[in-house]
């Protein structure tokens, strides 16, 4: 462990190197500044606080950033940890270093690994000051390496929290800055504490090859050396192995161990300008065997962090193969400190030009109306996908996630190009717009002033998340009603196929439950949201489903409030009345007046709110209902228990010729066949014709045929009918 001497020491060391004259003076005053701040706080490992920021500030200056940087970098726990406040530091130090200092904390105040709505906003926060100084994300990564380098002082909880955050935020951040050399040791370091068995494997195995490896990258290295020497090209070239965090990676890609593992080797050639680049690329085509489409050129098409170099993968005589990567001093400094560098060589030329911003800006264009979970992915999409290039008519070179199509294309040009767009060009030959891009193709978008819009499909056809939401952007505008329409059937369709009653979202009491579980005001404007694809029906109706069961449980519960539900089926069923409900024992029994059934019938048992289970005729137009979804569930199987004790009440309606008398007639035929009667009414009709209804007792069906036969056989019955109300 280095010890504050030692630390500022080579701080001072890395200053002289690359900004010589460095007002000393000031960095001595802010490490005292700090010093006193912090002086009572320690480090995990025990050593003073200051060690900290000044790690940091050495980082900061091996970045080659400036001296407000560099200050800041020492200051940057300030007003954090310690009493110091942003006014104090702008008083000493300027405005601007006490500008940094805040913007570093707000990034250390926010949490990452809570929720993921909660990492949105700090995401967001984090971009939003990147946006306005990138040096403020540049001083917090510097700060996360140096946690990350005196990890092992954590408990082992934080480390993996850490760790995690480390491979989620920070390597993804330092790659899309092109900080390879940080993002690599962020990579690694993470690894040792997330994965530590792979880790060590790896290290084992590299450790025990380590003459092994020297030798073989020895051999190459002085073969590339020799013949470049020879003829003329000044450079300095280099062997080394892959990082660790990427032999990983292809370990698990490629389910290999790690003796099956080739091209573990990188090979550097650093030279001094672009031709010789292209002339070592000649070299050492010529001196080994080329690997046929390994060849890239990021010299002529720069990756979007701005990285450049020439890549080839050879084989030598060993028949190992191995990478070369050949670049320029400048796109070396570039490649390692990414934005950092382009930032000191752009250093009095107006720092942090617009167009270096373009990703961060697109991320937040993107994000605004996507929710959190979708957020975060799109960004690690769009953080980890490798890129395709195209180029405008006019040779302008625009980036793209790899897999994009003509309609990405165009929505990267501008909205407005994508809303108008009726067809496209590849390579200067009609194309369909689903047609994948590839690298060097130059895309035309053809337009038209009567154009439609996008079309639905289109959300599925593109591939970056910034050409999706523009086109859900449109639709939400533009299709209110369509949107409505389409949402509604979807979403219907969604219900059905999950066996779901639809009747469900207008019951007053579970509808506001269900919006609320949507987070939408009303079912109208979540039709909308699913018609222009701002939410698919699977996701609503899965968000809403466990919430539809509970509703449909508790109100079978409160329509059954004195019934006692047991487990096990059609056992020990207690006959209530003559009729046995299955599935529910002992509950209240009545017979329906409409249908008036009697043993032997077909029946069906209706639970109604509060009297139990009231059991109606099958073929009682009451019952006719009992298939409808929102009826099934109050619909009960019931039977006739085998005993017949007991006489049941039943209704027939007899249709007559009036005449006095009558009713008489049939009150006789009644009494002679003990037929117990309880209620009898007649009512003339017109036309000389008059109805007599009689409620009875009757044991079963089959009494009750016989008596309506005996009554049929009294002079001026015609006819007669079971009674319905
Ligand atoms: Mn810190």
């Amino acid at each position: 462990m280095e010890t504050f001497e030692e630390h500022y020491a080579d701080l001072q060391a890395t200053l002289a190197k690359y900004m010589p004259g460095t007002d000393l003076e000031l960095i001595d005053k802010a490490i005292a500044y700090a010093r006193e701040k912090h002086k009572d706080q320690k480090r995990k490992d025990g050593s003073p606080y200051i060690i900290h920021p000044l790690a940091v500030a050495e980082i900061v200056a091996e970045m080659g950033l400036d001296i407000e940087s560099i200050l800041a970098s020492i200051l940057h726990d300030c007003i954090e940890d310690t009493d110091a406040s942003h006014d104090d530091i702008a008083k000493i130090f300027g405005s601007t270093v006490a500008e940094l200092v805040e913007g570093v904390t707000k990034l250390t105040k926010a949490n990452f690994s809570t929720t993921e709505q909660a990492q949105m906003e700090n995401l967001r926060k984090m971009f939003m000051a990147m946006s306005k100084d990138i040096r403020v994300v540049l001083i917090k990564i510097a700060d996360r390496l140096h946690n990350m380098r005196t990890m092992q002082y954590q408990s082992p909880a934080k480390q993996i929290i850490k760790c995690r955050e480390t491979m989620d935020i920070y390597a993804p951040l330092a790659h899309r800055l092109g900080m390879q050399k940080l993002k690599w040791e962020l990579e690694d370091i993470s690894l040792r504490y997330l994965v530590p068995d792979d880790y060590n494997t790896i290290m084992t195995y590299l450790d025990s090859h380590k003459d092994q490896d020297e030798a073989f990258m020895n051999t190459i290295r002085l073969t590339i050396s020799e013949r470049l020497s020879n003829v003329g090209i000044h450079h300095t070239a280099y062997g080394r192995i892959k990082h660790v965090y990427s032999i990983y990676r292809k370990m698990q890609t490629q389910g290999k161990q790690m003796e099956e593992l080739y091209d573990l080797y990188a090979f550097r050639v650093i030279v001094d300008t672009i031709p010789d680049c292209y002339n070592v690329l000649g070299h050492i085509h010529d001196l080994f065997n080329l690997v046929p489409g390994r060849f890239k050129d990021y010299i002529s098409t720069p990756k979007p962090n701005m990285y450049q170099s020439l890549h080839t993968t050879v084989i030598g005589k060993q028949g190992i193969p191995f990478e070369v990567q050949i670049r320029t001093w400048e796109m070396h400094e570039t490649a390692e400190y990414g934005i950092a560098a382009h930032w000191k060589y752009k250093q009095g030329t107006g720092a942090g030009e617009e167009k270096d911003f373009e990703w961060v800006r697109r991320l937040l264009e993107s994000q605004q109306d996507s929710d959190a979970d979708e957020y975060i992915e799109s960004l690690k999409i769009d953080m980890f996908d490798d890129e395709v290039f195209v180029f405008t008519p006019k040779g302008r070179i625009v980036s793209l996630p790899a897999g994009s199509t003509p309609i990405d294309f165009a929505y990267a040009i501008h909205s407005g190009v994508g809303n108008a767009m009726v067809g496209a060009k590849v390579n200067n030959r009609i194309a369909s717009i689903d047609t994948m891009l590839q690298n060097g193709d130059i895309v035309e978008i053809l337009t038209s002033k009567t154009a439609k819009g996008p079309s639905r499909d289109w959300l599925t056809i593109c591939k970056s998340n910034q050409a999706r939401t523009k086109i859900k952007q449109w639709f939400k505008k533009e299709k209110r009603e369509e949107n409505v329409a389409h949402g509604r059937s979807s979403f219907e369709a969604e219900m059905r196929q999950a066996g779901l009653p639809l009747s469900i979202t207008i019951d007053p009491e579970v509808s506001p439950v269900l919006l609320k579980k949507l987070a939408f005001d009303n079912w109208e404007d979540m039709y909308a949201a699913i018609g222009y694809g701002g939410l698919t029906a699977l996701k609503a109706v899965g968000r809403i489903r466990d919430d539809i069961h509970r509703a449909m449980k508790i109100q079978q519960s409160e329509r059954l409030p004195h019934l006692h539900r047991t487990e096990e089926p059609n056992t020990n069923r207690h006959a209530v009345n003559g009729v046995i409900v299955e599935d529910i024992d002992s509950c209240m029994i009545k017979f329906a007046k409409c249908c008036a059934p009697v043993p032997g019938d077909a029946i069906e048992g209706f639970i109604t709110k509060g009297f139990g289970v009231s059991v109606h005729r099958s073929d009682c137009p009451n019952a006719a209902n009992r298939h409808e979804p929102i009826q099934a569930a109050r619909w009960v199987r019931v039977r006739w228990a085998n005993q017949e004790e007991q006489p049941f009440e039943t209704t027939l309606e007899l249709d007559c010729i009036t005449r006095d008398g009558l009713v008489l007639d049939v009150v006789t035929a009644m009494t002679a066949n003990r037929v117990r009667l309880k209620e009898i009414n007649g009512k003339d009709l017109p036309d000389n014709k008059s109805v007599v209804t009689i409620r009875f007792e009757v044991k079963n069906v089959e009494e009750l045929e016989s008596i309506r036969t005996k009554l049929l056989n009294i002079r001026d019955v015609v006819g007669s009918r079971r009674g319905q109300n």
